[in-house]
């Protein structure tokens, strides 16, 4: 069977990736004195077909990422009766708010107030509270959406104050490229914010930190959630992925 981009990727591949990231996760975790079982995996399936996400759940992943509304939308209605968790990952717009509030269970990425608003305002009230995730910019790293560290604490409370949301912790990208004992500074860096949220009264529970070549940096950080991609599907050709839209 074919499931992947352009046909490329078959059931046998995928699953081979899988258990190997699934390894990888229990290999860093170890190395860090980590129960396994805390570290969640999230797949990160844009630009991957339904087969792809059919046959990674069938294998027991329940958490999947998408980063452009126009491509999430089917894929989380062709999938609905399979019980998935879908994260939005995407740079959030205002005016796209409703659609991550409608459908997703997740936003990961959340760098203003404003959008925090709009999404507490657009959760439909059948619906469980939004988990959200404070997007933190790392210092130095140019060009990275994302709250500066001398912020998160005042966004993160505002947030923890709207209704609708419930507010889980923080999330943060690396650049590519960077040696590993700077992938756990950086990542460090994040654990220490969470930490001190929390000691001043935060209940949040996930550090939604590291994917494909800097997740086992991010486990040795107190990662709780990996976002991973190219480790499980292979490398995403360009064409595959729809132009940024969300
Ligand atoms: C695409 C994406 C990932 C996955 O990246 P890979 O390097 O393919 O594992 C993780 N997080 C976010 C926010 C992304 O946009």
């Amino acid at each position: 069977m074919l499931i992947g981009p352009q046909n490329s990727l078959s059931a046998e591949d995928l699953g081979a990736r899988y258990r190997e990231v699934r390894a990888s996760i229990a290999a860093a975790a170890q190395l860090a004195h980590r129960n396994v079982d805390c570290v969640t995996l999230l797949a990160v399936s844009k630009g991957r077909s339904v087969g792809a996400i059919q046959e990674l759940a069938r294998l027991g992943v329940e958490n999947f990422g998408e980063n452009y509304l126009q491509e999430a939308e089917p894929k989380i209605a062709a999938l609905a009766g399979m019980n998935l968790t879908w994260h939005f990952l995407g740079r959030l717009q205002a005016n796209k708010t409703r659609v991550v509030a409608e459908h997703f269970a997740w936003a990961h990425g959340i760098d203003r107030l404003r959008i925090a608003e709009r999404l507490a305002a657009q959760r439909p009230a059948t619906a469980v509270a939004l988990n959200v995730c404070v997007q933190v910019k790392l210092a130095d790293v140019a060009g990275r959406s994302g709250v500066g560290a001398a912020e998160v604490a005042a966004l993160a409370s505002e947030v923890e104050a709207l209704p609708r949301l419930r507010l889980r912790g923080l999330m943060c990208m690396l650049p590519e490229g960077l040696d590993a004992p700077r992938q756990r500074e950086l990542f460090a860096g994040v654990r220490t914010l969470y930490d001190r949220l929390n000691r001043d009264g935060a209940q949040l529970d996930t550090l939604s930190m590291g994917m494909s070549s800097d997740f086992e940096s991010a486990i040795a950080a107190g990662s709780t959630m990996v976002r991973i991609g190219t480790a499980l599907f292979g490398t995403l050709a360009r064409t595959d992925s729809p132009a940024q839209q969300s």
